[in-house]
């Protein structure tokens, strides 16, 4: 396995695969890796013939000084994790190689009424800093295939519409998300989670499959929507949105959708942590 801090020693490495026009698959992470990351590495690896996993805590993706602060940082165990799985290459850049001073790095994308909910809505600006971030580390290393879960099921989305919009050589794949035995998505901010709320937090995904039973039974999404943010609301946590929307514009449902793919997604506070997770209900037809 090798390992890239700089820009240039990473596209020599990649340039032989690129003149030979091998598929690079790419799997952009903020390290702190768990079981989820490693499947989206798995899923390159066997598609593809060289994968590269970036570990780079973005700073222009987070709206809150604390949160990014707080980011669980574990550089030697991601870097152990990469090379058991048979990663080809890690890049590992300074906030400067990502950001030169002086380079405008900005991303003009226009999401439009897809990032005004969810994330969107909860954490203003975020999507530009993704949106910037990957548009970055998609021009450093050209990949033929990004990799991202559909744990964040709007950010890959947006990922998706970015590539479209910008005309980027790149096909998304949107991979499944992993879980913990209980059913909690897997998340490197559940290491910031104590032993009880870890526990507790198994309420997320339940409800997320309670109101996929909802749903079928004929209950309005409206509803469906008031009875999952109760549920939600136990002690220690508070959820921060629920709903259910058309997976293919992200906007909320105002009635069942029988032949449209639906997702419910949400978020919870689980005292200082934020966990968001989702779950597909209906694919469409
Ligand atoms: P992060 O390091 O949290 O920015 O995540 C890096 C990539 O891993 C993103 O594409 C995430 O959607 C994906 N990811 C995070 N958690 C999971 C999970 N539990 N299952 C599958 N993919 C995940």
């Amino acid at each position: 396995m090798y390992l890239f801090k700089n820009v240039s020693g990473l596209r020599a490495f990649l340039e032989p695969f690129r003149t030979k026009n091998r598929a690079i698959g790419f799997v952009p992470t903020m390290g702190a890796l768990h079981e989820g990351h490693l499947s989206l590495i798995r899923e390159s690896l066997a598609a593809t013939h060289c994968t590269v996993c970036s570990i780079f805590v973005n700073p222009t993706q987070f709206n809150q000084q604390a949160d990014l602060e707080q980011y669980p940082r574990t550089p030697a165990k991601d870097l152990q994790m990469l090379y058991e799985v048979g990663c080809q290459a890690v890049f590992m850049p300074t906030v400067e190689a990502i950001y030169p001073p002086g380079l405008d790095t900005s991303v003009a994308v226009d999401f439009g009424q897809l990032a005004e909910g969810m994330e969107g809505r909860f954490r203003p600006g975020h999507f530009q800093g993704v949106a910037q971030v990957v548009k970055r580390l998609l021009d450093i290393v050209q990949p033929s295939h990004l990799y991202m879960g559909q744990k964040d099921y709007q950010q890959c989305f947006l990922v998706r519409h970015m590539a479209q919009a910008l005309a980027l050589p790149v096909e998304v794949v949107m991979s499944p998300t992993v879980r913990e035995a209980n059913g909690l998505a897997m998340s490197s901010r559940n290491a910031r989670l104590n032993p009880e709320q870890r526990k507790q937090a198994a309420i997320i995904y339940k409800t997320l499959q309670d109101a996929g039973a909802w749903i079928k039974q004929g209950l309005p999404p409206a509803e469906v929507q008031e009875k999952a943010l109760q549920q939600l609301t136990i002690p220690g946590f508070r959820p921060e949105y629920f709903e259910i929307i058309n997976g293919q514009t992200l906007q909320q449902l105002n009635e069942a959708q029988p032949d449209r793919m639906v997702v419910a997604c949400t978020a919870v506070w689980a005292g200082e942590v934020r966990l968001i997770d989702n779950l597909i209900l209906q694919t469409g037809s």
